[in-house]
């Protein structure tokens, strides 16, 4: 599965942004024209080119580079800038204030909820206050007037809100049905494959334990499969709170794969060692039951150049030599590290 699938936000921003910048390109140079020529507002032409500039640049960067988040921020203040400096300069008449309308929508589809609410509202209160300033000029000065143009703006601000929120919520929730084991909660295969092939830049001293518990049939064949699964729940929770800035994937039934960066080999044989003894000395309560597992864990240092499935490999290796002898212990390479005391292959 193509994990890139999952970052709807990412290419939906990316989409409209795009899009943005076309039409926002096109329309800034006419009016930059218009401006110039034939309105007398050079500062608002000069500043309209630039914004074509920019979209153009934009637009060119985005068919062959990632989205950046301030490529979003500086296209929404920017054209906000122009429209309401365009609001100030003209007269009500032409309409500029007309534009407002569209922002709120490119705010919360490029920056999402939070900058959406607070550039709405700054909006709402700069061109409100300069329509206050001129409201002789406004072609029907009544308050029926007044309330409709604000009324518009705040249903189509809201909307905005809504959309975005309940877009974002559903979003994350797809992204969690793919990424997450839904017995667990621990992350599984996919999100193990996305973290080392794109989210972890630094893999020098990277590290891979695997870990499989021992005679975890026997577990269901006497408490019953529902009791194993409760097991499994509690070892996805013990691991996470041992290694808590590693990250941990269930990538089996009753096998987990941990990665975490170590500044030295003893570092990631201590807490390999560490995982092994606190599960063969904690008895988990499952529904009153007091129930004991331990775990065989197969440990390997990244090398450059290694894919995930080479090291994955390696670490199995180890994994089966902690299980050929004897169970409950740690390997590293070429060496065992039995009970308490891991040692330094
Ligand atoms: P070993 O020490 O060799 O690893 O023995 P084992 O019994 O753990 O290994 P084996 O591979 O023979 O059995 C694994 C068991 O894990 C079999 C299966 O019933 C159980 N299992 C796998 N997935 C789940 C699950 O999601 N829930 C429960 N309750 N059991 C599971
Ligand atoms: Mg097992
Ligand atoms: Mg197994």
């Amino acid at each position: 599965m193509d994990i890139a699938a999952l970052s709807s936000t990412k290419s939906l921003r990316r989409n409209v942004l795009k899009w943005m910048c076309l039409c926002f390109g096109f329309v800034s140079l006419f009016f930059a024209a218009f401006n110039i020529i034939v309105n007398n507002f050079a500062l608002l032409g000069y500043l309209e080119i630039a914004l074509s500039v920019f979209c153009a640049y934009t637009y060119y960067r985005l068919n062959t580079h990632a989205l950046e988040v301030w490529q979003s921020v500086v296209m929404c203040i920017f054209v906000t800038f122009v429209i309401v400096l365009g609001n100030y300069l003209a007269k009500p008449i032409n309409g500029v204030y007309v534009w407002s309308f569209a922002l709120p929508i490119l705010y919360y589809l490029l920056l999402g909820k939070r900058y959406g609410i607070v550039l709405s509202a700054l909006l709402f209160v700069l061109q409100g206050a300069i329509l206050v300033t001129k409201s002789s000029q406004l072609p029907l000065t009544t308050l029926n007037f007044s309330l409709n143009l604000a009324f518009v703006y705040i249903s189509i601000w809201a909307i905005s809100h809504v959309f975005e929120g309940s877009r974002a919520l559903s979003s994350k929730r797809l992204k969690n049905l793919a990424l997450l084991d839904p017995l667990t909660g621990a992350a599984n295969r996919l999100s193990m494959n996305h973290y080392f092939e794109v989210e972890l830049r630094d893999k020098s001293q990277l590290y891979l334990f695997l870990l499989d518990l021992d005679y975890f049939k026997q577990v269901n064949d006497t408490y019953g499969h529902a009791v194993g699964d409760k097991v499994l729940i509690e070892v996805a929770t013990l691991l996470r709170v041992l290694l808590a800035k590693g990250y941990v994937f269930r990538v089996g039934g009753e096998e987990f794969a941990l990665l975490h960066s170590f500044t030295s080999q003893n570092d990631a044989l201590t807490m390999a060692e560490t995982i092994r003894s606190k599960l063969n000395n904690t008895a988990l309560d499952i529904d009153g039951l007091n129930i004991k597992v331990t775990a065989s864990i197969g440990v390997v240092k990244y090398h450059q150049g290694d894919t995930l499935e080479k090291f994955v490999i390696k670490a199995d290796k180890q994994l089966y030599k902690a299980k050929e002898f004897g169970r409950n212990k740690v390997y590293f390479q070429s060496s065992a590290h039995l009970n308490e005391k891991p040692q330094v292959a």
